[in-house]
């Protein structure tokens, strides 16, 4: 039977290996030059670099002096319209403000106080809310929109860049941390093309909900500060099939270390801009890789293996909670391997290597199982984006390590996978037992979630009897598999081989790695319709409960959150339509 397992796990590994590298201000802007405004901006900022403590009001909080400004060059041109934009990492753009019935619905006091260094009094000033909505600037920022391109669904794209986000400041915080913050939804800029530059409210909450959620799952993302709905009207076809729906229009300010992207660089390499690709990599390099020298000849090859190795991490990382990402063109994928741009994402429910989350998505081409085959695509594009920046050697090099990536993944894979069933140390069979414990998965089309919860709260004792409670419904139901007795046979066996281990350690353990709660599609869709009738309790619960998603709660398990999928949602479907 353990060989009849392999493909589980083996069709990860088929699918990398048959992959042929393949944010008005109090400055008036219209009239003044730009670097007049920046230089006001800044006069009168406040000091962050002294600031130890949380800020009480909105008026003592300011944004960075030193930010891409002083680095990067803007878009000569001011006014705000569409248009191709060439020489420059940034245009100016100011945010359009959301205007009619605006509500705070949620916000996430840990980015607010330990990233933001903002004291929950602060939250309640007006200013706040104007500044989450896109009507007034912080002191220090000069609103840009970010020209990047990208890959979409395998093919150059070019130009696309921030269409309905404002970065709208850098922040050093009181640990000198730099943070990056961007409103979502905040209306056109010179790359909004066809698009009206928002955000609706549904895709706000699942973007609000899920980036939290997977920072508590412990996996790098961007974060999520605020969430603001407004009765604004945005129209959206949101399957693609001619019925247009009035929706409401939403804000989410979201931060990031960087919103750099593997499109940041590729648009310069495609519109032969070398030397700018030079100093935008230089700034990266010099912001966000801090064991790299900013003299070494051979930093960019060093960038890129970084960058392969974190992103072989995040993908492995993804995989171990079942989350696909639904979107994983080049352009959204950062050159710091967090997770960003929350779009048709989904958690798998019951185990399928060919789960796809967006129903756009017709070819599968971001299936789940296809992920690490995808990363690598993404990789070789970064690769070919640094080409111009390395020497012959060098570019023969960024070849090897890209050709790494396979192994790198693996690795990780198996690592978290390990760990996912509660082993310490390494043996030779660790492989096929993960393997053939998802292949029972498979088999008996199982929740991937709760399956490796419930082994991980049964008792050795209840699992050699082979008699599994109802209460542990996910393993109940691989149970009955006719190879479930021989694999349990073997999972005991090795469990053995744990070195200074105990059931009761095992199971602890397991619990603080195998997550009770994920956002489930058919969660978030439960609270996008009470918040589309102006009732945000549920999301404010989801948020709540998925900041702790290792520890059982009375709340969410009477919510049916660690449950099987409700009837009503077994068709759910999430398209691109954001
Ligand atoms: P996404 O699929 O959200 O990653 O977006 C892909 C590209 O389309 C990016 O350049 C976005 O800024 C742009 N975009 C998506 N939706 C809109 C919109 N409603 N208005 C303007 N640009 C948009
Ligand atoms: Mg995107």
């Amino acid at each position: 039977m353990i060989w009849n397992a392999m493909p589980a796990v083996l069709s990860f590994w088929a699918s990398i290996c048959s992959f042929c590298l393949g944010w008005k201000s109090d400055v008036l802007f219209d009239t003044e030059s730009y670097d007049s405004i920046v230089l006001k901006s800044r006069s009168n900022h406040s000091g962050f670099c002294e600031r130890k403590t949380k800020v009480t009001s909105m008026d003592l909080w300011s944004m960075a002096a030193e930010d891409v400004l002083d680095d990067l060059p803007v878009d000569p041109i001011r006014a705000n319209y569409v248009r191709r934009v060439k020489n420059c990492i940034f245009s100016v753009a100011y945010p359009t403000p959301l205007t009619s019935n605006i509500q705070l619905v949620s916000i996430s006091e840990d980015v607010l106080e330990n990233v933001l260094d903002l004291d929950i009094s602060a939250v309640k000033e007006d200013d706040f809310l104007q500044f989450v909505s896109g009507r007034k600037t912080i002191l220090g920022s000069v609103p840009l929109a970010h020209r990047y391109g990208g890959h979409q669904f395998g093919v150059w794209a070019g130009q696309l860049g921030d269409g309905r986000a404002h970065l709208v400041g850098t922040y050093i915080n009181r640990f000198g941390e730099r943070w990056e913050l961007q409103l979502k939804g905040s209306g056109k800029t010179p790359y909004s093309r066809d698009g009206d530059g928002r955000a609706v409210l549904r895709s706000s909450i699942r973007e609000f909900l899920c980036s939290e959620a997977m920072h508590y799952l412990g996996i790098p993302t961007s974060r999520a500060a605020s969430l603001v709905a407004s009765d604004d009207p945005v129209w959206r076809d949101q399957f693609y099939n001619g019925s247009l729906r009035k929706e409401k229009g939403a804000v989410v300010l979201r931060v990031a270390k960087s919103w750099f992207r593997i499109g940041s660089l590729e648009i310069l390499t495609h519109s032969g801009e070398f030397e700018l690709l030079r100093r935008l990599v230089d700034f990266i390099i010099r912001e966000h890789f801090p064991t790299i020298n900013a003299t070494d000849p051979n930093r960019v090859l060093e960038f890129f293996t970084q960058v392969v190795f974190q992103t072989a991490n995040l993908i492995a990382l993804w995989m171990s909670v079942g989350f696909a990402h639904g979107v994983c063109n080049t352009d959204n994928f950062s050159l710091l391997s967090i997770t960003i741009d929350y779009g048709p994402f989904g958690f798998m429910e019951n185990y399928d290597i060919d789960y796809v989350p967006n129903t756009s998505d017709d070819e599968g081409r971001y299936k789940i199982g296809n992920q690490a085959n995808i990363g690598m695509f993404n990789l070789n594009k970064l690769r070919l984006a640094l080409n111009p920046l390395m020497d012959g050697r060098q570019k023969q090099l960024a070849l090897q390590v890209l050709e790494s990536f396979p192994d790198l993944y693996y690795q990780r894979f198996k690592e978290l996978f390990s760990a996912k069933l509660g082993f310490l140390g390494e043996t030779e069979q660790d492989l096929i037992i993960i393997a053939s414990f998802l292949s029972l998965l498979e088999d008996s089309k199982t929740d991937f979630t709760m399956a490796f919860r419930q082994l991980g709260e049964i008792t050795e004792e209840e699992l050699q009897s082979l008699l599994i409670p109802q209460e542990h419904w996910a393993l109940h139901a691989i149970s009955h598999h006719r190879d479930f007795p021989e694999w349990v046979n073997t999972y005991l066996q090795r469990l053995k081989r744990n070195p200074d281990d105990t059931d009761y350690k095992r199971r602890q353990r397991m619990a603080s790695t195998n997550p009770r709660y994920v956002l489930r599609n058919w969660m978030a869709e439960s609270a996008i319709r009470k918040a589309e009738m102006n009732n945000f309790s549920e999301v404010r619960t989801l948020q709540k409960i998925l900041r702790q998603p290792f520890r059982k709660q009375k709340i969410a398990e009477m919510a049916g959150y660690s449950q099987q999928t409700p009837a009503w949602a077994k068709h759910l479907k999430v398209s691109c339509s954001s």
